[in-house]
This record gives structure tokens, C-alpha cells and sequence, in this order.
């Protein structure tokens, strides 16, 4: 279905004109499993029927988003809404979240933006989500990742949260 147009440089026929922007279901395959998903690209009527399709940068990003979504739904995995929901609780960012789990420093901004999670690491992240003693545990292990005055507010955010949750566990 035709969801707007917008007056832009067209990468099919050159010039700048009034595109149609579009929003159609698609299948791709995504780690060897068909994912259906909604696609958002641009239609240029200037150009033959066939070939008249083309994805804009910031279209890219959102479809390859929907992708892995509509794949972590189907693979009962943690969605990037979820891992952002889970980061921001404890006021980290992606950078410090995926060091104090040591992984690559860019490893959770991946997650939240273009790259589906393995099950092993959406584990991890569900316990997170789900024991304050378990990221307790992790930041003890961890050092100059935080700068005091935030490890002090979370490790003070942590302990509340275990006592509240009676969420005790000795690593
Ligand atoms: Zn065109």
C-alpha cells in the first residue's frame, strides 16, 4: 500500500522527483529461516514497471530492524525493544551493558539496531531482565568499566532490587 510520497533524489532515474513511498509484506531468508516481514522502499513512476523499487538509507535501517524482530518473534527471542528496556532500567549504556558481560564493546548496539541475537546470549540478557543478583555478581567482576558515582547508583539500584525480589543467589 502507498503510505506517502516524498520529493527526493531518486536513485533509479537520476533525477529528483515526487516518489511514492510504499509499505509491502516481504519475505527474506534471515540465519536460513523465510522471515516475513514489512518493507518500507521508495517507487519511481518514471521508471519501467519492473524495476521502478529502491530502499532509501533511512528505510534500510528500519526493514533490517523489522527483520530480525520478525525473527526473534518467531524464535521466541528477546526483541530490540526488550534489550533496550532491560539496558535503560539500569542506566547503562549499549557500550558499558556489553563490557560488564564481556563482550565485543559494540556487541548489544548491534542487537538493538541491525543483528539478531544468539539463544546463548538471549539468556543472558533474560537474566538480567528477570535477577538484579545476577548483574550484581557480573559487576563485582568487572573494574574501571563505570566511573564510581554510577557503580555506586546501580550497586545501590541492585541491592534494593534483590531485597524487594527476595532474589538471593551466591555466585
Ligand atoms: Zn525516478
Amino acid at each position: 500500500m502507498i503510505i506517502g510520497t516524498q520529493k527526493t533524489q531518486c536513485a533509479l532515474c537520476g533525477k529528483t522527483h515526487l516518489l511514492q513511498i510504499v509499505r509491502e509484506r516481504k519475505s527474506i531468508q534471515y540465519k536460513n529461516q523465510e522471515v516475513n516481514y514489512w518493507a518500507t522502499f521508495y517507487k519511481c513512476l518514471n521508471s519501467p514497471v519492473d524495476d521502478n523499487e529502491f530502499i532509501g538509507i533511512n528505510q534500510e535501517k528500519s526493514n533490517a530492524l523489522n527483520i530480525i524482530n520478525e525473527y526473534r518473534k518467531n524464535n521466541n527471542l528477546l526483541t530490540s525493544d526488550k534489550i533496550i528496556e532491560i539496558r535503560e532500567h539500569y542506566g547503562l549504556t549499549a557500550s558499558e551493558l556489553s563490557r560488564i558481560l564481556g563482550w565485543n564493546s559494540n556487541l548489544i548496539d548491534l542487537y538493538e539496531t541491525v543483528l539478531a541475537q544468539e539463544r546463548e546470549n538471549d539468556h543472558i540478557l533474560m537474566k538480567i531482565k528477570d535477577s538484579p543478583s545476577f548483574l550484581y555478581h557480573r559487576l563485582k567482576r568487572t573494574k574501571n568499566i563505570l566511573n564510581q558515582n554510577k557503580l555506586t547508583q546501580l550497586n545501590l539500584l541492585l541491592l534494593k532490587e534483590i531485597k524487594e525480589k527476595k532474589d538471593y543467589f551466591e555466585d
